[in-house]
């Protein structure tokens, strides 16, 4: 029997291939009159010509960085403030997201930047409308709340309503041309996403059918579309995988494994989706209960061994870094406590305190 629970999911979600050039009807359709596109330098070529053909594209920010920096938030404010926009649409992976997520809601406040980074100042009540268009099958940051933003050298992840898009428009035809190694890195994260959303101590049903769907998409997909970016079809599954693993975190959050991804990522530079998978087959194996086993078994494995073989697997084949020999030095003490510290290694089914993620830690030396 299901247990209480409150379910949100507020945005409008466009999927599908060649959605994406439909953005002036979807803009029409949610009133958006003026809109700043934030984006990385790989797609700002597009967006300008973009801009040139439709009058609603105000103003471009090509400049998102990997890890996206408070300073491009406030330039993509700047312009939102100088062309009057009434929209934000962030066409990237999570960093081009979480800016226009950022940005959109902070143009409309008369405080800095910071202040808000910093939680001095509450988010002005008048938002920007965010619309996310995700060119990677992995962040599912397309319909979440959560904005990861860095300044210098601190990374913060902030989870607040205001930064929930309004609509999401997935269109894999956007994640034909990623490379094979980001596939593998941003598909590990969308499978993170669905067993941690799954896992966690506040999951509940609707989101757990979710994850069982994107499990069993990521399994039967993610090899095809790292050797052969151009099938479409795995790509496509791909792309409505990483969806599924948004909204099977959305609600419960996420767990051990993503606590530990920002340690990886901080210290030794690991890309989001290469730090989930750093230790997902260990929590896999830990986290491993008769849930889990349902879970594998209806998405079509045999069991949580096979699951935690199959990262495993798929990590080797794309070289991704998976002992702590790859990280260079080392500092376990640190490491260990920053993992067990960090807020979402509560929501972790099986407690894990520094003893124990040194045990996990030590079988990956
Ligand atoms: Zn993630």
């Amino acid at each position: 029997m299901a247990h209480d629970f409150i379910y949100t999911q507020p945005v409008k979600i466009f999927f599908g291939e060649g959605k994406f050039g439909q953005l002036g009807s979807i803009m029409e359709e949610l009133g958006v009159q003026r809109c700043v596109i934030a984006c990385g330098r790989h797609f700002a070529p597009e967006a300008r010509a973009m801009q040139e053909k439709d009058s609603r594209i105000v103003a471009v920010f090509g400049e998102v960085e990997q890890n996206p920096q408070l300073s491009g938030v406030v330039e993509t404010a700047r312009l939102c403030r100088e062309f009057n926009a009434d929209a934000v649409v962030g066409v990237g992976g999570g960093s081009s997201i979480d800016t226009a997520k950022f940005a959109a809601a902070i143009a409309k406040g008369d405080g800095e930047a910071i202040e808000y980074y910093h939680g001095e100042k509450p988010f002005p009540a008048e938002r920007l409308t965010i619309i996310a268009v995700p060119t990677t099958a992995g962040t599912g940051s397309e319909v979440t709340q959560v904005s990861v933003v860095s300044h210098g050298s601190e990374k913060r992840t902030i989870n607040n309503p205001v930064f929930m898009p309004k609509a999401a428009i997935v269109d894999p035809i956007l994640s034909s041309t990623v490379p094979p190694r980001t596939t593998m890195n941003t598909g590990l994260d969308a499978l993170a996403h669905a067993l941690e959303g799954y896992w966690s101590k506040n999951h509940q049903p609707i989101s757990d059918l979710m994850a069982v769907e994107a499990v069993r998409l990521v399994m039967q997909n993610l090899e095809t579309a790292y050797r052969d970016g151009s099938n479409m079809e795995a790509r496509a599954n791909m792309a409505y995988a990483s969806l599924l693993g948004g909204l099977s975190f959305a609600n419960p959050k996420t767990a051990g494994c993503h606590a530990c991804s920002y340690p990886l990522s901080e210290d030794y530079h690991l890309p989001h989706g290469e730090a989930c998978a750093f230790t997902l087959d260990s929590f896999v194996r830990i986290n491993a209960d008769e849930r889990l086993e349902e879970l594998c078994h209806r998405a079509g494995l045999t069991g949580t061994e096979e699951l935690a073989e199959r990262i495993a697997a798929l990590k080797k084949l794309a070289g991704l870094r998976s002992r702590l020999s790859d990280l260079g030095e080392v500092n376990m003490e640190k490491l260990c406590h920053d993992c067990a510290v960090h807020g979402l290694m509560n929501n972790n089914p099986v407690h894990m305190d520094e003893a124990a993620l040194r045990a996990m830690f030590e079988k990956l030396a």
